[in-house]
């Protein structure tokens, strides 16, 4: 089953620049999204440095703001590490942890991936979750058994806070690359994240499940349909009004 409300992500990852930035909000809001805001809730990721000037632009808007990643700590000597209460402070909502870019070049475990799930929501806000399988271990028949066992860290370690957490499944395979899993390949994991987060006794309409990968406005909308998937995280084309706009009007 799905969310009656979907979720629509952006995340911009290391991209932007005040004034790039400014067009592209100047464009979201151009596009008045408040017309899908029934059927639709909309963030949009930024990097940390341009978390407050992103916040004040949207304050009017339906828009939410969240970061890409957290510190795991809540303060103290980590040099170069943003906590969760300092993104609060400016006003964010959410924060992406896990993404695969962080899990695989920055090495992140799926513990740590876990503490920072648990160190967000410590803080006010709600983490999303990544996990997603590599082309090689799909290959290998092991999609199920990688997504597990990422699931079952912050499963572990949240207790009854799973129920306050957003779940995003991105195969790495399908993140930039331009190829999306079809419906039917995102649904059969959505599903079986779905069944994982019940089997854990959190009620099934609570945690929504986001697909990411490749994203675009001509397959959100047969994404979006399929029962599992409450919505999407959506990296290139969320960098442009349009496309983004598109999507989340496609939810
Ligand atoms: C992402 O970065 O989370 C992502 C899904 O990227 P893209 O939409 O570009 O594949």
């Amino acid at each position: 089953m799905s969310l009656s409300k979907k979720l629509i992500v952006g995340n911009w990852k290391m991209h932007g620049s005040r004034a790039a930035n400014a067009e592209l909000l100047k464009g979201l809001l151009g596009a008045d999204l408040k017309g899908s805001a029934p059927r639709a809730s909309v963030a949009v990721c930024v990097p940390f440095p341009y978390l407050g000037e992103v916040v004040a632009a949207l304050q009017d808007s339906v828009m939410a703001v969240g970061s890409q990643d957290v510190s795991a700590h809540a303060h103290g000597a980590y040099t170069g590490e943003v906590s969760g209460a300092m993104v609060r402070e400016f006003g964010a909502v959410y924060a992406i942890v896990g993404h695969s870019e962080r899990r695989s070049y920055h090495a992140e475990s799926d513990q740590l991936v876990a503490d920072k799930a648990k160190a967000a929501l410590a803080q006010g806000l709600v983490p999303i979750v990544c996990v997603g399988e590599t082309l090689a271990e799909r290959d290998a028949g092991q999609t199920d058994a990688v997504v597990a066992r990422q699931l079952k860290a912050v499963i572990d370690t949240l207790g009854v806070d799973l129920a306050r957490v957003v779940v995003a499944y991105e195969p790495v395979w399908a993140i930039g690359t331009g190829k999306t899993a079809s419906p039917e390949q995102a649904q059969a994991v959505h599903a079986f994240l779905r069944a994982q987060l019940v089997a854990a006794q959190v009620s099934a309409a609570s945690v929504p499940l986001l697909y990411g990968g490749s994203v675009k406005p001509d397959n959100a909308a047969e994404l979006f349909a399929q029962p599992d998937i409450d919505g999407g995280l959506i990296g290139g084309a969320s960098l442009k009004a349009a496309d983004f706009a598109a999507i989340a009007r496609a939810a």
